[in-house]
This record gives C-alpha cells, sequence and structure tokens, in this order.
C-alpha cells in the first residue's frame, strides 16, 4: 500500500492559479531529492554508482539543475534533449546519449560535448564513425536479451522490441570496437518499464553480468560500467508498493560479486538511466472540474485533457485522483473524469469512484512528474500548460509558462 499524499495546501495552489490558471503540473523539489537519495543509498557499496536522469521524462532545465549536485548525470536520447543537457550545466561523461534509429547530427552533438555514447545497434558503429570523423575512446552497447528474458507490459517482449544487439552481435560490435581503438566499455540492456518487482531489476543484471563475462573473456576487454536502464515503476496505484530498492541493490551486489568479482573480473560501476522514478510521484496535474455531465454515465469534465497527461489514454493507465477539500468525503459516485478533446479516449479516468463533485471543484491528478507533460501535444489546438518547481526551501518557482495562442501560431507560414 501506498499512502497518495499532495504536500501542499489548496490555498497554497490557490495562490499559484492567480498567476498560472489551471491546470498546471506541480513538482515537489525536496521530494524528487529524497528519491535519488534513496536510490543512491541502496547502492552505496558500489563505488561511482550514478543515476542519468532520463531527460525526456520531465525535460525541465530546472528540474535537471536540481539533480545536478546529487551526483546524477543526464541520459538524453535526441539533439533537444543533447542541447537541453547542455544548456543545464552537464558536461563530457556527465552525458549518456542513449538514442535508437539516430541522426548522424545528433552522434556528432553528443560526441561535441563528450557524452558517452550508448549504441543501440551494430551498424551504428560505422555510422557513428563516419558522422563524428572518429570513435569516441568511451562507448557503449545496448544488449537486447531477446527470449533470454521477459518483457513488460509498456515495453513489450524483448524479442519484438525494437531495441539494442542480440547477444552475438556484441560480440562481433566489441570485437569492431576494439579494432577501431575504442579503449573503455560499458554495457547497456533495458526491458522494461515501470517495473515493480526488486527481483526483476537482478535478474536482468544477472543476465548483463553474465555478457560481462563472456565478452571480456573473449574479447580480452574489461568493462567500466554496467548501465541497468530506467524502468524503475512506482506505485501508481493506492494499492501497490514501492520497489524494494535495498533488495535491488543487494542482489545487484551479490550477483557481482559471484559472477564477476570472484572470477577476477573488474567489478564495473553500476549506473542507471531511472526518469520515472524520480520525477513520477513528485508530480500533479492541477486541474478543476468544468461540468458535470449526466447521460448514459457520469463524466467530470475537467480543464485539463489528455494534452497535459497521456498515459490513461495512451496505456490505459491508472492515475490516482484527490479532490482537495474532500479529501476525507466518502466516494460514493462513480465518474468518467474527461478532458475536452474530440477524442473519446480522452479520459483520464473510467469509472471511477469519487466523492460528490461540483463544477469549480480543485482536483489533483498524482504521480505526472514523469512523462507527463512531457507527453504533451498540440492536438485540436490544446495548449500545453504551465509548471511548477516548489523549491527544496518551499519557494515555488515557475519553471515553465503556460503556452499561448501565439505560439501554437508561430509556426504558420504565412504568420496569421
Ligand atoms: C524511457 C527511457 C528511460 C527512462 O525510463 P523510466 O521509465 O522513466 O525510468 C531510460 N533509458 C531509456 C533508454 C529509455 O528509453
Amino acid at each position: 500500500m501506498t499512502e497518495k499524499h499532495f504536500p501542499f495546501s489548496l490555498e497554497a495552489v490557490r495562490k499559484l492559479a492567480e498567476t498560472t490558471p489551471t491546470p498546471f503540473h506541480i513538482y515537489d523539489g525536496a521530494g524528487i531529492l529524497a528519491q535519488v537519495k534513496a536510490l543512491y543509498d541502496a547502492f552505496s557499496w558500489c563505488p561511482g554508482f550514478q543515476n542519468y536522469f532520463a531527460v525526456k521524462a520531465t525535460p525541465n532545465p530546472a528540474i535537471l539543475r536540481l539533480l545536478h549536485p546529487m551526483g546524477c548525470g543526464v541520459d538524453c536520447s535526441s539533439m533537444a534533449e543533447l542541447v537541453l543537457a547542455e544548456k543545464a550545466g552537464f558536461k563530457g561523461e556527465e552525458i549518456l546519449f542513449t538514442s535508437n534509429d539516430t541522426p548522424a547530427a545528433e552522434f556528432k552533438k553528443a560526441a561535441e560535448l563528450g557524452a558517452i555514447l550508448n549504441f543501440d545497434d551494430i551498424s551504428h558503429i560505422a555510422f557513428a564513425e563516419e558522422a563524428i570523423g572518429h570513435l569516441p575512446e568511451f562507448v557503449c552497447c545496448r544488449l537486447n536479451p531477446g527470449k533470454l528474458k521477459e518483457g513488460n507490459a509498456i515495453i513489450g517482449k524483448p524479442e519484438e522490441a525494437k531495441y539494442g544487439f542480440t547477444p552475438d552481435q556484441l560480440f562481433e560490435g566489441f570485437r569492431m570496437l576494439k579494432a577501431r581503438g575504442v579503449k573503455r566499455f560499458g554495457l547497456h540492456t533495458m526491458v522494461a518499464s515501470n517495473e515493480l518487482k526488486a527481483d526483476y531489476f537482478v535478474e536482468t543484471a544477472r543476465i548483463v553480468f553474465d555478457l560481462v563475462a563472456q565478452l571480456s573473456k573473449a574479447l580480452d576487454i574489461s568493462f567500466e560500467f554496467v548501465d541497468l536502464g530506467g524502468g524503475i515503476g512506482i506505485p501508481y496505484r493506492p494499492e501497490q508498493d514501492t520497489v524494494d530498492l535495498p533488495r535491488v541493490g543487494e542482489g545487484v551486489r551479490r550477483a557481482m560479486d559471484e559472477m564477476l568479482v570472484k572470477n577476477g573480473l573488474r567489478a564495473p560501476r553500476i549506473v542507471f538511466e531511472c526518469g520515472r522514478y524520480v520525477t513520477g510521484p513528485c508530480g500533479w496535474l492541477v486541474t478543476r472540474v468544468l461540468h458535470i455531465k449526466d447521460t448514459w454515465k457520469k463524466y467530470a469534465g475537467l480543464d485539463a485533457c489528455m494534452a497535459n497527461l497521456m498515459r490513461p489514454a495512451l496505456y490505459g493507465a491508472y492515475h490516482h485522483i484527490t479532490v482537495l477539500g474532500k479529501e476525507s468525503a466518502p466516494c460514493t459516485e462513480v465518474y468518467d473524469v474527461t478532458g475536452s478533446l474530440c477524442e473519446n479516449n480522452d479520459k483520464f479516468a473510467i469509472d471511477r469512484a469519487l466523492p460528490v463533485l461540483e463544477p469549480g471543484d480543485w482536483l489533483v491528478i498524482h504521480d505526472t512528474g514523469a512523462h507527463g507533460h512531457a507527453m504533451g501535444f498540440n492536438y485540436n489546438g490544446k495548449l500545453r500548460s504551465a509548471e511548477w518547481l516548489i523549491q527544496p526551501d518551499g519557494t515555488p518557482q515557475l519553471i515553465r509558462r503556460a503556452e499561448t495562442l501565439d505560439d501554437l501560431f508561430a509556426t504558420l507560414v504565412p504568420t496569421l
């Protein structure tokens, strides 16, 4: 069980709404730092342990700057994310570039920043060498374990996922990299998204360590890091539990000891690329009820829509909803909680038991800190919202203003 809390008062939220009308996202800086600390604590046994925050989860420089002093790097997968990382002050190997289907210009930019390149495919070795003019000294490759490992709902079965090298291709790939002068090596895999079971990550680590041992011996190379990707899940539902991170840390430590250290192999540093785990539970979408509609079903229509939070429509994902000021009211009504897009899947919740709602009620949709605002889009001309960061000292900081119609129309030729 995880209690769904919202750390700010209705009064505080009303105050923010005076300058940024609802809907908007609000992030709890202190909470974000606590998440990072728990992850680092679980791997305190591992020198050089690092989380490269997946920029795509919450691509805002204020969030990146909050994470930087905690020792986090950034994981980028596009030009925009590389530029954001650069502007937010990340340098060199603090930047990991885990892309796929990668344009030449992005390899070039990543190399210029001194980022660690994480290749998604064997063909990218020659492609990146051509794009950059040479290969960097440190290269990581992404494993797709295929049938060695079951995936989960968001990423799907590894053998049907577009990402990564097959194990055989890794032998060939690292042989090529070594022959072309690459000196430092990493191995990455990410086969699950939003996974809650601690042992899943330990099993994944075992698959990667096994390959690290085989590759090290076959090619006489050593691995500087093992990147277990992102994918640490969060309890979106109140009946779910948070991932047992100490169990993940301890399981990975034991596996490394048994499979690498005891075989005389170098102990690689463990890194992750977690986004959701870090910011997901520390963000909320604040929205108000516009209309209550009673037809074949009861509908609560909000001023937010799928453009502000796409996960329920995209994945059927559950997001908990709290009504501010009615936290202890009994949930006697059942609503579909909708947005205003001309799409019937524009629903934040279906058949959700809630207190009796009225127009004007303040709702918070929980766990929107990752892959929330970031997935926003402009269909139906809906504008993306503002984002607020409540700094760890309690000061509210507007970290993105809301879009305007001028923003929306800015790319039209000729202009309106
Ligand atoms: C999306 C993604 C992540 C972050 O995933 P989370 O679920 O937010 O932890 C990390 N690495 C890669 C390669 C990704 O595609």
